[in-house]
Formats: C-alpha cells, structure tokens, sequence
C-alpha cells in the first residue's frame, strides 16, 4: 500500500531510509517518473513509499511525523538562552549540547 508522496523526490527517500533504519520493508515507485509523464497527470507521478504491509502503517506515520517535527522545531539553550533551529544539535551561539533539558 502507498504511505507517502511528495514532489519533492529527496523527501521521499529520506522516509524511505528512516523506514528503512527502522527494518520496516518499504520500496519507492515513480522514482524517475518526472520527466516521463506522458498522458498522466503530475499528481500520478509523484515519487511514493510503498510499504509491502499495512500492519507497518501507524509505525511508519509516526516515524515520518517525528522526521518532521524533528527538522522544525525550535529550541532554546539553556545555556545561554538562544533560540535555535531543529537541525541544530549544539547551540550556535555558544556551543552548549541541546535539547537535553526535558523538565
Ligand atoms: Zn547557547
């Protein structure tokens, strides 16, 4: 069953190595379908993850959902109290580890 497109193609095989580091079985088609659209429509020819089993799904859309809120959301050291983006894992400003303080 398909489990998630996007456009964007790096996107997609970044779900597909997260399902895959998690050993869930997964595969990608349309992988080079841009460009080869002939008659169908851009929306058919998005790149898709297709797990080989919905029992996987709720695992996997959690897994995506955490990729995604993981690469967005901020946090403020608290070392020095800067705010910093979610693809920082040390503070920029002062080099302090984050994201360690779950008070
Ligand atoms: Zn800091």
């Amino acid at each position: 069953m398909k489990l998630y497109s996007n456009n964007d193609r790096f996107m997609v095989w970044q779900v597909k190595q997260l399902l895959d580091e998690h050993n869930i079985p997964c595969f990608i088609k349309n992988e080079f379908a841009s460009g080869a659209m002939g008659e169908l429509s851009p929306l058919d020819c998005q790149p898709e993850v297709w797990i080989n089993d919905a029992s996987w799904q709720p695992r996997a859309e959690k897994l995506i959902a955490q990729m995604n809120t993981a690469t967005t959301a901020e946090w403020t050291c608290p070392n020095c109290a800067e705010s910093n983006g979610g693809n920082f894992e040390v503070c920029w400003q002062c080099g302090q580890e984050g994201q360690v303080d779950d008070r």
